[in-house]
Parts: C-alpha cells; sequence; structure tokens
C-alpha cells in the first residue's frame, strides 16, 4: 500500500480531504495544515501507520472526544473486494490533468458529498473490518478548520473521583473548545521517567515528587487540551476551568503551557507512555473501552487477580484517552515470562477479570476489546512475546 499513497485534494468548502490509502497519517496532518483545515485523526504512530489501515482498525486517538470517531468523519471510501470488483462508495478523485489508466477509471465515480443520505452506508462495513471485507483503496475525511488557539495542562490529582470531577469541571468550563483529555497512572508516568526520550523530564520531576512517593501516593495525571478561534478567550476559560480545580481542591499540582514548546513537551509526555513501557520489559497489551466511572476499578482489579494468581512481580499500567474511557492497560514484567505456565497462568486470570469481574462494571453490551491488532496478535496467540522498541516507536 506505501506506494498508493497521492493526496487528491481538500476541497476548501466542504474541507473534505480526499487520498490514496497509504498515504501516512502525518503527511495528511501536514497537507491538510497547510490548507488552513485539521486533520481529525491524530494518534501517537501518526508518523508511520498509514491511513488505510486506521480506517480498517477504526483508530480512535486523542481527538475522538472532540471529533468523534472515523465512523462520522470518513465521508467516503473506495475498496477493492476479493474477486476483483471495485466499490466507490461517495468518493471522487477525478483528476483531468493525469492521463494514466487509473484516472480514467476514476471519471466514472461519484461526487465526494460532505452530506451523502442514499441509501445503504455501506462504507461502515469497512471500518474496523481489518481488511476482512477487502482492501480499502481511497479515503475522504471530512476535516475541521484549522484551530488558532491551543491551551495544554497537565494536571495532577490523588484519586480517580477527582479524575472524575475534572471530566465533569472540564465539560462545564471549557464546553466547545474542548479537545482531548488523557490519564496517565503513576506507574506509566515513572516508566516514562525511567525510559522516556527526555522531552519533558523537567515537568516529571516538579509533578512526580518525591515527597509523594515517600508518602507511597499513587498520583494520576491528567492531560486536558482545549483548541478554539479566539486566543484571548480560551486562555481565560482554561484559567477559570484550572482555578476552579484549585479551588475545590480537586488537583494537588499541574503545569499550564506557556508556548509552543511547553505544549510539545505535555504532548511529548503523552506519547512516550507506549515506548517506555515497551522499554520497561516484556509487555502484555489490551486496549479496552469501558464505562467512563469503572475506568481504574478494571485496572485494579486487574492487579488483584495477578496478585491472587502470584503474579504481584508484574506492574499494571494505565493510560489513555479517559474522556472516551478507552484504557490501555499493560501488564509489564521485566524478566522474561515466556515459560508455559506462567502464560497460561495470566492469561488465565485476565480472562478471569474479563469475564466475570470486567463486566459487572462494564455489562456485555458497554465494553469492547478493541483494536484487535493488539489483542489477537499479541495479546492471546503471543502473549508473553517480547514487544521490542522498534514495534512501538
Ligand atoms: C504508538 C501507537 C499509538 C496508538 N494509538 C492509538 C490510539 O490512540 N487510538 C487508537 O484507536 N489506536 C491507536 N493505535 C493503534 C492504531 O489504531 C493502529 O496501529 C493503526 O491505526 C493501524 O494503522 P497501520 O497503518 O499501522 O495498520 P497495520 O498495523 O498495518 O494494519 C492494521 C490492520 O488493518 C489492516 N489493513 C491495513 N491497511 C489496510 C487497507 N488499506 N485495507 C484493508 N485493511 C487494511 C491490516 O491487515 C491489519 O489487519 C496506536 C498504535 C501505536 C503503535
Amino acid at each position: 500500500m506505501e506506494y498508493m499513497n497521492r493526496i487528491y485534494k481538500l476541497d476548501e468548502y466542504s474541507g473534505v480531504l480526499t487520498c490514496d490509502a497509504g498515504c501516512i497519517l502525518q503527511s495528511l496532518h501536514d497537507y491538510a495544515e497547510e490548507k488552513g483545515y485539521l486533520f481529525p485523526l491524530d494518534i501517537g504512530s501518526k508518523g508511520t501507520c498509514q491511513i488505510g489501515g486506521n480506517v480498517s482498525t477504526n483508530a480512535g486517538g486523542h481527538h475522538f472526544f472532540r471529533f468523534g470517531g472515523l465512523h462520522g468523519t470518513v465521508v467516503g471510501m473506495e475498496v477493492v473486494l476479493a474477486d476483483g470488483r471495485v466499490l466507490r462508495m461517495n468518493v471522487d478523485v477525478s483528476d483531468d490533468d493525469n492521463n494514466d489508466d487509473c484516472t480514467h477509471r476514476f471519471q466514472q465515480s461519484s461526487a465526494s458529498l460532505r452530506k451523502d443520505n442514499t441509501g445503504y452506508d455501506l462504507k461502515q462495513l469497512f471500518i474496523g473490518g481489518e481488511g476482512t471485507l477487502g482492501i480499502v483503496t481511497k479515503v475522504a475525511v471530512a476535516c475541521p478548520a484549522l484551530p488558532t488557539s491551543k491551551n495544554v495542562a497537565l494536571l495532577v490529582c490523588n484519586s480517580y473521583s477527582d479524575v472524575l470531577q475534572i471530566l465533569k469541571t472540564s465539560k462545564e468550563e471549557l464546553g466547545e473548545i474542548l479537545s482531548a483529555i488523557e490519564l496517565i497512572d503513576s506507574n506509566t508516568m515513572k516508566f516514562v521517567q525511567k525510559y522516556g526520550s527526555g522531552i519533558g523530564d523537567h515537568l516529571i520531576s516538579e509533578l512526580l515528587s518525591p515527597e509523594a512517593e515517600a508518602a507511597d501516593k499513587q498520583p494520576l495525571f491528567i492531560l486536558v487540551e482545549s483548541q478554539g478561534c479566539d486566543q484571548e478567550s480560551d486562555s481565560s476559560k482554561m484559567d477559570a476551568f484550572l482555578t476552579s480545580l484549585y479551588e475545590s481542591s480537586t488537583i494537588e499540582n499541574g503545569f499550564l503551557a506557556q508556548d509552543s514548546k511547553h505544549i510539545e513537551e505535555i504532548w511529548g509526555i503523552r506519547e512516550s507512555c507506549n515506548p517506555s513501557v515497551a522499554r520497561a520489559g516484556y509487555v502484555h497489551k489490551f486496549d479496552v473501552s469501558i464505562r467512563i466511572e469503572a475506568y481504574m476499578e478494571v485496572a485494579e482489579e486487574v492487579s488483584d487477580a495477578l496478585e491472587n494468581a502470584n503474579l504481584s512481580d508484574l506492574t499494571v499500567c494505565v493510560w489513555g484517552h479517559v474522556a472516551d474511557g478507552n484504557a490501555h492497560i499493560n501488564i509489564v514484567s521485566g524478566q522474561c515470562d515466556k515459560d508455559a505456565v506462567v502464560q497460561k497462568q495470566l492469561k488465565i486470570c485476565i480472562l478471569f477479570s474479563y469475564e466475570e469481574k470486567w463486566l459487572d462494571f462494564c455489562g456485555t453490551r458497554h465494553w469492547t476489546i478493541e483494536a484487535q491488532v493488539h489483542v489477537t496478535n499479541q495479546g492471546w496467540s503471543c502473549l508473553g512475546a517480547h514487544v521490542t522498541d522498534e514495534e512501538f516507536i
């Protein structure tokens, strides 16, 4: 797919960007930005992943809360089925300047409408389909206008009930400019401090205080981002939000980015979670969607289950898109635990957690294991496999 990497256009009126499925996500961000638009999907792997892969895994990312998922933002798609038939679903890539054979095929394609309400929406079947129904070859994505103001804060609180309060207050105070809320637990933050790229280290040292560690506190870190188009008004909303949290003692400490370098540092910390935890040892990865209230309880249940199975030397790390209830639960072993017995034990206790306890929190219809690429490729069949840096950077 890497050779199918052409960006066709970004319609200046509808904001719809049309491209080949092999385009690297970062290149779509850069292209949209040049045209004054924001590509609505943003994930840690954007420098390497392709939009066709994103669509096929139904990737969510940091801005799912603000812009919704690909089921909403993908407005058109071209797919090649196993028998060679090409399905063009509201995608327009006709290009009169281009005379190659491919162009000829596209001249009969339909217009890429911002809203297409004709008949069944077949393209939805391919979003999250992981290539099982066909190969995605072209995608049209609706992009919002590029925000001109951005504010980012990294906050520290002592309990998950404080996190819930931050979620509630952020919606009340920041309203429509709230663009991301991310959680990092203290185990993950310690690994970022130890194995991270170094970006934002001074912030981590400031926020992960030795006093808190001595008191055996397990602080939770929350990244809050707002994006809008009026710097003055957006900044004053962020100030009011932070003041309200301090006054109600919801947060212990925090840092509000003062410039774009600080913003990069805070996001750098967040994006270091995956590679830092991968460097910490052997990682069992779970990417789950759960009810927001049960977000940390599920992780606690996993820890308890591991302890009951005499596997308390494993570290449970949690981070993710808390506003969407999407948690990356990573179980890290410092030692090579490829031993089949340990693998089995681990598998059993995790399954136990899923089937017996997690369902109590989440209900059968309200939790999913997301990004099957993790679960099927690494979780079940290769449980205990060593995940190298290269696979995650
Ligand atoms: C560091 C990191 C951070 C991440 N953060 C997030 C996150 O925040 N939110 C989130 O939802 N996910 C996240 N992910 C997972 C992410 O969704 C996937 O890694 C990414 O979307 C897959 O894109 P890819 O190009 O790497 O696809 P691949 O890994 O190459 O493929 C993934 C699946 O899609 C199929 N596929 C690929 N291309 C096509 C195509 N053109 N047509 C049909 N099927 C195809 C493949 O066969 C495979 O089944 C993250 C992953 C990493 C490594």
